[in-house]
């Protein structure tokens, strides 16, 4: 087992090798570089794979000290230009000497609270994490490294309320959750930052982007967990829970994470900064999600009853697949989201 674990993973990430930023600031010298926040999420670890795989820069990784790592999304990589960094996104004093230190080429944020679910919980520390955080790297760009190249993750929750389809860079900012309206001011800032100092600083309207490392509490991943889960618990004849989920209604624009990561890079490397929308132009309802990833598996369902009361059952058991928990129902809902990524 555990020399499965070793084959599947690769070489793992040593504790011990979480450089402090005088030490690498020592690995920094004369070398290209480029910091990215958030390499153990989502995005954050595809654009490490994606600068190591493309470029010929030291990419330092900023990583947050915790007591239990939580690596998985970056275990694989065993390339001697990644470098890990202790960092606080919170902690004004860390950006303003890791970039006076390191004096980056590009400075990539992909760090945030990003589940919009839980930003009414942690209103503060999403602004905390999100927003005020931009504020502080860009300013620290400003006094130490004026030439630094910044993107900032901006997010098609930016539009929220929106009020036409489908929503391209020219639309308004009408968020409706922390999340989106951390998002939102995040986004002015770099724009303001941009437009006094002129600095390279943008940000992309990013639609939802998915894939096998988005965390299991967003809707795709524990939509396509549970079908998995079933489908095996049916195989094996064996007893399974139904998957519980909010609103079936909602709308959203899916792409693929590892496209948006190269979209990020073609951003900062533009003549003049200028900022895009990133989306596959679609939008499906959750509910279409739900059918296409049983069907994907033979497993057929109808809807059954209405509102919280609605179920998807089986066609060939008659048990019930999905129903519906007020709990993942949010407070305020975004109801669609559909790109028109024409500019980029
Ligand atoms: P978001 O677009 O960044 O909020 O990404 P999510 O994957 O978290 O949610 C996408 C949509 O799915 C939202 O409109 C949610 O309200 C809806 N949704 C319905 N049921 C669920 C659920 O059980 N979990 C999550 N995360 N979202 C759900």
């Amino acid at each position: 087992m555990n020399n499965l674990k070793e084959k599947y993973t690769g070489k793992k990430i040593d504790h011990m090798d979480i450089l402090n930023i005088e030490d690498a600031a020592k690995k920094s010298i004369g070398k290209k570089s480029i910091i990215v926040t958030g390499v153990t999420g989502q995005d954050g670890s595809h654009m490490v794979d994606y600068l190591l795989a493309n470029t010929d820069y030291e990419i330092f990784g900023c990583v947050r000290r915790l007591s239990v790592y939580n690596h998985k999304n970056i275990s694989h990589i065993n390339n001697k230009r990644f470098h890990l960094i202790n960092f606080d996104l919170t902690d004004s004093h860390s950006i303003a000497r890791i970039i006076e230190k390191i004096k980056p080429d590009y400075f990539i944020n992909l760090a945030a609270q990003s589940f919009v679910g839980s930003s009414w919980d942690f209103a503060h520390q999403t602004w905390e994490t999100n927003c005020t955080s931009t504020l502080h790297i860009l300013e620290a760009i400003r006094l130490y490294h004026p030439t630094c190249r910044f993107y900032q993750a901006g997010s098609s929750e930016e539009f929220g309320d929106v009020a036409y389809n489908p929503q391209d860079e020219l639309h308004p900012l009408r968020p409706r959750s922390p999340y989106g309206a951390s998002k939102t001011a995040s986004r002015q800032l770099v724009k303001v930052w941009r437009d006094s100092y002129n600095l390279y600083a943008v940000q992309g309207w990013l639609f939802n982007h998915e894939g096998t490392r988005r965390g299991e509490e967003f809707v795709t991943r524990k939509i396509t967990k549970a079908v998995a889960r079933i489908k095996n618990a049916i195989n094996n004849e064996g007893p399974y829970n139904m998957l519980e989920l909010g609103n079936l209604d909602a709308k959203r624009d899916w792409s693929d994470a590892e496209d948006f990561v190269e979209g990020i890079w073609l951003m900062l490397n533009q003549e003049s900064p200028k900022e895009y929308v990133l989306s596959s132009n679609e939008t499906h309802s959750i509910r279409e999600f739900v059918e296409l990833a049983f069907k994907e598996v033979g497993i057929y369902g109808s809807w059954e009853g209405v509102g919280i009361d609605e179920k998807y059952v089986d066609e060939n058991s008659g048990r019930v697949l999905v129903a519906i928990n007020s709990k993942f129902y949010r407070p305020a809902e975004v109801d669609l989201l559909w790109g028109d990524s024409t500019k980029a």
